[in-house]
């Protein structure tokens, strides 16, 4: 070759050679059949000295990709074309690498090959970013895949809302109950599923409150399912949150609760229906008592006299609990009536004061003197809630100790409180005292008599008059027991007094 063409050709080659470096980050040259590593350019790479070497694989090439590369090399031996592979290093500081590989066979005037010229640029970077997207993807695929299973299998109703009422999510049992496809309920507000308009209308503002409070919400509706007729469904909403904390969807899940409910019911006419029977028996005896009594009073028998007045007392106690059952059935089956009536709370705290005093000797009462408060409300229903407070703060209390009773304003409420010496309550106990038939399992407690309805009617009777009822205490210091009534404000008042 004429040292001119030589001297072209090498300064040629030096510039490809630059343009490669540049590029990458490795550099090679292979014999023919890739069994010497005749030169390493590396960029910190890898390590080597740049001395022709045989051991290259095992000591580049992580030892899971070997074969794979050794099958590519020698495709591309085979077939005299570009190898191209992507595969682990073990890199200068041991850790595990990524590099994308090329060579082109050089060949000579024959078309044997002379050497192989390649260059391989560090992707690890770009692979950890693949590998974790994928990881992720796994991950969110077996979400979904879970979601499915349990979302599909469940007989509860299970959906997502989006903040403009669009139903982005039903599961099956839902679509079921519509008696529609996912392509026509997906996408519809609850009107385009078939909601009647009151329905639709009232679960648009509860998702309101959701978005607004940030807290779920949970409520009782009965609508007509469309193979099963009228049924009773418990729901809950709870918010979706975006990364900015703000609620972006709300998911819900609704319980189909009919044949507890009908159980319930059952059971409440069963109740009622004991209670009423035994009412009428229990009047007589009352009267017999009563009579027996005065009788006893005038033939001057002291003895039969005593007896039959604590026969009276118990008597009292059973009509009580019998009206207690009573109650709690009128209320759950809406047949009670809060007949609301202006009256100033100080006169029934001083009537309920007369009373308690008459009657209970047990305890020493301090009554707070109050001024005027006027409230709209069932006063009936209100001296029973007083009653109920009251008699439970001597009914857990010891003999002797004081129960301390007040009314004061404030905002706009009355509020009122019930205070005990008494056994208290613990603090696992405190948020489930209203609830119906709850009693307090400790073994104070376990001797003193009672059904656990008693604060329960108390709760849905103040919650009826739009107030609210909660208890303060800890175990053994006593008791408080609050509940407030909206106060009439100073234009009803005054309406009150010109008429
Ligand atoms: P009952 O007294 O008939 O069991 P209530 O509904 O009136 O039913 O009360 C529910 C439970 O709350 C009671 O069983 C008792 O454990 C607890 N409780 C109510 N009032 C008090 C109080 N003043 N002090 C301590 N515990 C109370």
């Amino acid at each position: 070759m004429p040292a001119d063409k030589n001297k072209g050709l090498s300064e040629s080659e030096e510039r490809f050679r630059t343009l490669v470096t540049a590029t990458s980050d490795v550099i090679y040259r292979m014999s023919p059949d890739w069994s010497v590593m005749r030169e390493l350019e590396i960029g910190g790479l890898l390590s080597g000295t740049g001395e022709p070497i045989t051991d290259w694989a095992d000591k580049y090439i992580h030892p899971l990709d070997r074969q794979m590369a050794r099958e590519a090399i020698n495709k591309a031996i085979a077939q005299k074309s570009i190898y191209q592979l992507e595969h682990r290093v073990l890199k200068t500081d041991g850790s595990i690498g990524w590099i994308c590989s090329s060579a082109v066979p050089i060949l000579d005037d024959n078309g044997q090959i002379i050497e192989w010229f390649g260059s391989a640029s560090d992707v690890t970077g770009r692979k950890e970013t693949e590998e974790a997207l994928q990881r992720a993807r796994d991950e969110s695929e077996q979400h979904k895949r879970l979601n499915d299973i349990v979302t599909s299998n469940t007989p509860d109703l299970v959906y997502v809302v989006d903040i403009n009422y669009k139903f982005t999510f039903a599961n099956p049992a839902l679509l079921n109950m519509w008696g529609k496809t996912w392509d026509e309920a997906v996408g519809k507000g609850f009107q385009d599923n078939g909601y009647e308009p009151w329905h639709a209308e009232m679960h648009e503002r509860e998702i309101d409150q959701v978005v607004a409070t940030k807290k779920p919400i949970r409520g009782e509706v009965s609508f007509p399912h469309a193979v099963l007729g009228r049924r009773v469904y418990d729901y809950i909403f709870s918010p979706v949150f975006n990364a900015q904390g703000d609620v972006e969807a709300i998911a819900g899940t609704t319980r189909d609760i009919s044949d507890i409910k009908e159980n319930e019911q059952r059971k409440n006419d069963f109740i009622s229906m004991v209670s009423h029977e035994l009412k009428t028996p229990l009047t007589s005896v009352v009267s017999y008592v009563q009579i027996s009594k005065k009788r006893a009073d005038q033939g001057k028998d002291t003895i039969a006299s005593g007896m039959l007045e604590r026969a009276g007392k118990q008597l009292v106690k059973m009509t009580r609990m019998i009206n207690g059952f009573l109650n709690v059935s009128r209320l759950e089956s809406g047949r009670i009536h809060i007949d609301h009536k202006p009256f100033d709370l100080a006169i029934l705290m001083k009537d309920v004061h007369e009373e308690t005093v008459a009657t209970i000797f047990s305890h020493a009462f301090e009554f707070e003197p109050m001024a005027e408060i006027w409230v709209n409300a069932d006063r009936d229903k209100i001296g029973q809630v007083f009653t109920n407070l009251i008699s439970n703060a001597v009914k857990y209390s010891p003999a002797g100790s004081t129960v301390h009773v007040t009314c004061q304003i404030i905002g706009d409420k009355a509020q009122i409180s019930v205070h005990d010496e008494g056994m208290g309550i613990g603090k696992k106990d405190l948020p489930r005292l209203f609830e119906r038939y709850y009693r307090v399992k400790e073994t104070e407690v376990n001797h003193i008599s009672g059904f656990g309805i008693g604060l329960y009617l108390c709760a849905e009777l103040v919650r009826r008059h739009g107030g609210d009822i909660w208890a303060e205490s800890e175990a053994g210091e006593g008791s408080t027991f609050y509940f407030t009534l909206p106060i009439m404000k100073d234009g009803e008042q005054h309406r009150l007094s010109i008429s």
